[in-house]
């Protein structure tokens, strides 16, 4: 929501907006615009010799947009008839509108700008004009010009991912929604923070943010069309505001907090050589979580006992083909040997849900959640996941590497994998190719039913690793993207400590150590929950490992389990997440 309510496309004047922070940090930069479907519109100076190539180019857009269209519109005529594709009729007069065409031509010679950018302001100048005349004929031209509009800048456009990967100048992106590949494509030197309209704590991006130690907002809603880019934006990671056009006031002020920050950073990265140990001694383990290989030199940097999750699915879904069994075990051996002395945890392939990209045939889902994700995708493309676990084998050569399937619901889908294993060990064998003698092998704990049924899954694995994060979201029915439930993704809700609990015991009982790699486990304020219920490991984004270090170091581990014994009996996640807000402060306040 924005603290004004200036309607204006380009404030000259500082305008804050509100958003959830995911990501701490503070950066100042030029704003780039991403939008829904997915372009983005910057502003280029051009020479005046580049105008011709420009509206060439431009003429080039419409006439394919045309095509477009009445390919479209023919389609729809021969199937559901003449008078529905006639909608479409409206859209080409759109397109072909000769004053705005007319207008976008004057604008790149006269401004010499890029065409794309004097296109959109041509387009979003004329439509709200349409709007003030409060006509509902001409809302519904204006909505006709913006859907004719994204089809041309598309056109003009390509991809928004490559141009993710070939900015110019340092920025802050803004976009409806970042694809988890659209933040693994990104130029990681010169995007400075990103904010979304769209996400949560626990969406993709945001966990991509903290990992690249980025400043981060989400749930920032409503905005991208007010604005322009190329203006001057701050994003206040720890607050989750959007300044845009702050004053030299404003910047003198974050400038301040800044350094109050960076003396806390330095603080913490004292804690580096210390060991997560609570005050009575009870011993936690703690391991970062990564997603690409630039993230490796951090996980030492901030004092990780290994990787805890490699989320292998960023490996395939920033190039556009599977990589071979070669390059995949050239990335798990850098990796293995990064953790050493400590272990490597390679989760398999997690594709679907909002992991997506053409290459990996995954077609429309109604539910993509629900759907073909995670294990289930990788036991229906056997050939991808074999090729998987034999590089995963291969790079075991110090015996520090541990395999994990994610979405395990039941314990048929786990046997199934684990045959799938064991055959794949064994051809290695026959084929004399090096593997490492001993293999732990884990499964994710993300979907309720393996919650429920740990006890009999905890008898065919070595761990367990709660994935809090879908774990949460399939037991509360709150989609983990979706910012307008955000408010009701409760991670200290009983019925989730409640299963947390099941978990911990079933494990413990069938002697086998469980951790969490899920968001939780980052969450300061959560940790007193997690270290009370007795949870072996905790493995996070790299960044946030000295702030969990320090928060199990205040912290009484038998007080811990006594508190959690009371929660999971409590009526609300409210007087949970209080209480434990409390906690926080009281103990640690300076890392909140
Ligand atoms: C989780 O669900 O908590 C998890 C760690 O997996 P991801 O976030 O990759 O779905
Ligand atoms: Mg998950």
């Amino acid at each position: 929501m924005p603290d004004s309510s200036s309607d204006h496309p380009t404030p000259t004047t500082e305008v804050r907006y509100k958003g959830t922070p995911v990501s701490p940090g503070i950066a100042v930069g030029s704003l780039m615009l991403l939008f829904a479907d997915e372009h983005i519109v910057r502003k280029r100076r051009i020479r005046p010799e580049d105008v011709a190539g420009e509206i060439t180019r431009f003429e080039a857009a419409l006439l394919k947009t045309r095509q477009q269209i009445q390919a479209i519109r023919n389609q729809l005529a021969s199937s559901i008839g003449e008078a529905e594709a006639s909608i479409f009729d409206a859209h080409i007069l759109s397109l072909e509108d000769v004053s705005l065409i007319e207008s976008v031509k004057e604008q790149v010679q006269s401004r010499l700008v890029n065409v794309d950018f004097a296109y959109e302001q041509v387009v979003r100048s004329y439509t709200r004009k349409m709007r003030e005349l409060n006509d509902d004929y001409f809302r519904e031209r204006a909505a006709d010009f913006l859907d004719v509009s994204r089809r041309v800048l598309r056109n003009l456009h390509g991809k928004a991912s490559a141009e993710l990967q070939n900015l110019d100048v340092p920025c802050i992106v803004l976009a409806h929604d970042l694809s988890p590949s659209d933040t693994a494509d990104m130029d990681r030197k010169l995007v400075l923070g990103i904010a979304t309209e769209m996400g949560s704590r626990t969406s993709h991006s945001a966990i991509m943010a903290r990992s690249l130690n980025l400043p981060a907002i989400v749930g920032l809603r409503d905005v991208i069309n007010k604005l322009e880019p190329g203006i001057e934006v701050l994003i206040d990671g720890y607050a989750g505001l959007f300044i845009v056009a702050p004053t030299e006031q404003t910047k003198f002020e974050y400038g301040q907090r800044e350094k109050v920050h960076q003396e806390v950073e330095v603080k913490l990265d004292a804690l580096r050589e210390t060991l997560p140990v609570t005050v009575d001694q009870h011993r936690i383990i703690v391991s970062a979580n990564v997603e690409i290989l630039d993230d490796l030199p951090l996980v030492k940097e901030h004092g990780a006992e290994g990787i805890g999750l490699f989320r292998t699915e960023y490996l395939f879904l920033n190039q556009d083909e599977f990589p071979s069994e070669d390059q995949q075990v050239e990335v798990y051996l850098q990796m293995a040997r990064a953790s050493m002395p400590h272990h490597l945890i390679v989760r398999t392939l997690d594709i679907g849900g909002d992991k997506k990209r053409p290459h990996l045939g995954i077609e429309q889902e109604v539910n993509p959640f629900l759907g073909f994700r995670g294990i289930r995708y990788s036991l229906g493309r056997p050939d991808l996941f074999r090729t998987q676990l034999r590089a995963i084998c291969r790079a075991n050569v110090e015996n520090n590497v541990r395999v994990m399937f994610p979405m395990i619901s039941d314990v048929t889908e786990l046997k199934q994998a684990r045959r799938i294993l064991d055959e794949v060990r064994e051809e290695l064998r026959q084929q004399n190719i090096p593997q490492g003698n001993k293999l732990d092998c884990g499964v994710m704990i993300e979907v309720p039913s393996a919650a429920l049924t740990a006890d009999t899954l905890a008898r065919h694995v070595d761990f367990f690793s709660v994935g809090s994060n879908d774990l949460i979201q399939y037991t509360l029915a709150i989609d983990r993207g979706n910012e307008k439930v955000s408010g009701m993704y409760q991670p200290a809700h009983p019925a989730v400590l409640r299963l947390l609990q099941t978990v911990v015991e079933a494990a413990h009982r069938n002697n086998i150590w469980v951790g969490v790699c899920g968001e939780m486990a980052s969450d300061v304020v959560l940790i007193p929950a997690l270290v009370g219920l007795g949870v072996d490991e905790l493995s996070a984004g790299a960044a946030s490992i000295p702030r969990i270090k320090r928060a199990i170091q205040t912290l009484n581990y038998a007080e811990a389990r006594q508190l959690v014994a009371r929660w999971v009996l409590n009526d609300s996640s409210e007087e949970n997440q209080k209480e434990l807000e409390e906690i926080a402060r009281r103990l640690y306040p300076e890392i909140l």
